[in-house]
């Protein structure tokens, strides 16, 4: 089987300002360097708002970290009349290795569609940017048992005509809505429910060794005392981390899970 190497990705949402973002990425590398974090083994990223992300650029870059970061959403247009958005081409050159897409919460509070997020998916690939895309189902589609089908109609419409060679290097997050924030972790076996499944659907879109390539992460509350089973399952190969990111000492304990 094709060994994967797992991603720690830090969304921060909109919390800390350039100068907070300075100080956590700093303990952040301390705390990482204390536990003599493999980066080789488990890749760390931190997704900041995108008023943090030159800050964070001129840090990563001046003490030579190996900590990656990258934006928490992009325009699906390179430049223009578009008030407020921020392009992908702007996002590269801030050396932006990845880009979330399609979190639940642009989904649900921008209501951000399958078809746009497509568009940003294609983006994301047009300025040499990793897509971390992001999917999942609220509380009623759970309790209806309809997960596994809900997110492989966002994985499918998300990734109309990305061809195989971008879709290689995507990462996929499973995020379900009903654990984010809350405390309310998924299981182990929930987890792995939904990404074997993606994995699967990966496999019928393009092919089992591409799939088989693929990082999907788990996302809903991750902390250091529930990450290591969560990262045991077969096809979780990582974590999209909220509220424990913003905590350099918890966040380095999630990317040392193993
Ligand atoms: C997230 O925002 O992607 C997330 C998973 O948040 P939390 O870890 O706080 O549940």
């Amino acid at each position: 089987m094709t060994s994967r190497t797992p991603l720690m990705a830090g969304n921060w949402k909109m919390n800390l300002d350039h100068l907070q973002a300075t100080q956590l990425v700093q303990k952040l590398d301390w705390s990482l360097k204390d536990a003599e974090h493999d980066y080789a083994a488990v890749e760390v990223a931190v997704l900041p708002p995108f008023t943090a992300l030159r800050t964070v650029q001129t840090l990563v870059d001046g003490d030579k970290l190996s900590i990656r970061y990258g934006a928490q959403d992009l325009s699906p247009e390179d430049e223009g009349a578009y008030t407020g958005d921020v392009s992908g081409a702007f996002l590269a050159k801030l050396g932006c290795t990845y880009v979330a897409v399609g979190h639940s919460e642009r989904r649900e509070g921008h209501g951000e569609s399958d078809e746009l997020l497509n568009r940003k998916v294609q983006a994301a690939y047009r300025h040499g940017i990793t897509p971390i895309l992001c999917c999942g189902e609220g509380i009623d589609v759970r309790k209806e048992g309809k997960q596994v089908e809900h997110v492989l109609a966002q994985i499918e419409a998300d990734l109309v005509g990305i061809p195989v060679e971008q879709v290689t290097s995507i990462v996929i997050a499973y995020e379900p809505i009903w654990a984010i924030g809350t405390g309310e972790v998924a299981t182990p076996d929930d987890a792995q429910e939904v990404c074997g499944a993606i994995r699967g659907k990966l496999a019928e879109l393009y092919d089992q060794a591409t799939a088989d390539g693929i990082r999907i992460l788990y996302g809903g509350s991750v902390k250091s005392s529930n990450v290591a089973e969560i990262m045991s399952q077969t096809d979780v190969d990582g974590a999209l981390v909220g509220g424990a990111s913003l905590k350099p000492e918890e966040f380095a304990k999630i990317c040392g899970f193993q």
